[in-house]
């Protein structure tokens, strides 16, 4: 079975509501492609305004961030039936910023993870390591010990709707990009995560990104490997050279 490539981009927090729309009409004819899915994860205050800015189109809608309650006293939250209800579909969680800079942990991001099933988004769970346990040579232990704990009481059929990306913290928004066998060779473990912790067809269909300064230029050779379905773009989202990555 064919896996569907997915090229999301992740915004993070740029882009004010009218300069979301001026992206969208930039990029509108840049973004064609029948056989990728194309997602724009944006900003809280952009979704409605995007959300609009794609109808019609093959760009599907995303969200960086949520809370775990549907609504209540949550002071600067928001929840996955607002999200639901504005157009989203996939969520973002488990960003290493979100992680360092916000302090969430496994546990949070497993129980967002869960949530967001439960609401009907697509989760984009997001792993990796940093330059430390990549040089100190420990970075397998540590992703695979961040899956397992991310996927606790997920099940196989979720899983098979799940995205995880695979984004090195040396690598985001540095220029340094993995090589694309230092990508596969995560990747590919990761897989195999998914097949020990569930089964063989769970691993089949789980899609896995690549994300750490993605571009133009290295996304085709990334994307030729054979457990990289897709890529997380950070920088590079937020201009002309996405398109490129789409129809790399
Ligand atoms: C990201 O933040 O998810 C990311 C991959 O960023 P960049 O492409 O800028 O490295």
């Amino acid at each position: 079975m064919a896996r569907r490539r997915i090229i999301a981009g992740n915004w993070k927090m740029n882009k004010t509501p009218s300069e979301a729309v001026a992206l969208c009409a930039e990029l509108k004819d840049l973004v064609k492609n029948d056989d990728v899915d194309v997602v724009y994860c944006v900003p809280a205050i952009d979704i409605v305004p995007v959300a609009e800015a794609v109808k019609g189109s093959n760009v599907h809608v995303g969200a960086e961030n949520f809370y775990i309650e549907d609504k209540g006293a949550f002071t600067g939250e928001i929840s996955a039936p607002m999200l639901k209800d504005a157009g989203v579909e996939y969520i973002i969680i488990g960003h290493s910023e979100r992680r360092d800079i916000f302090s969430e942990n496994d546990v949070l991001i497993n129980a967002k993870v869960k949530k967001a099933f439960a609401s009907g988004l697509k989760p984009i769970l997001c792993c990796g390591e940093s330059l430390a346990l990549r040089k100190a040579g420990t970075y397998k232990e540590w992703i695979a010990r961040q899956i397992k704990w991310d996927l606790t009481d997920v099940t196989a059929d979720q899983v098979k709707g799940l995205v995880i990306a695979y984004e090195p913290i040396w690598a985001i928004g540095t220029g340094e990009t993995a090589t694309a066998d230092q990508a596969q060779e995560v990747c590919g473990m990761i897989r195999e995560i998914i097949k020990e912790l569930y089964d063989a067809a769970a691993a089949e269909a789980v899609r896995i990104q690549y994300g750490g300064s993605m571009n133009a230029g290295n996304a085709a050779e990334l994307l030729s490997k054979p457990d990289i379905d897709g890529g997380l773009i950070g920088g590079a989202s937020l201009k002309a050279d996405f398109g490129q990555i789409v129809n790399a």
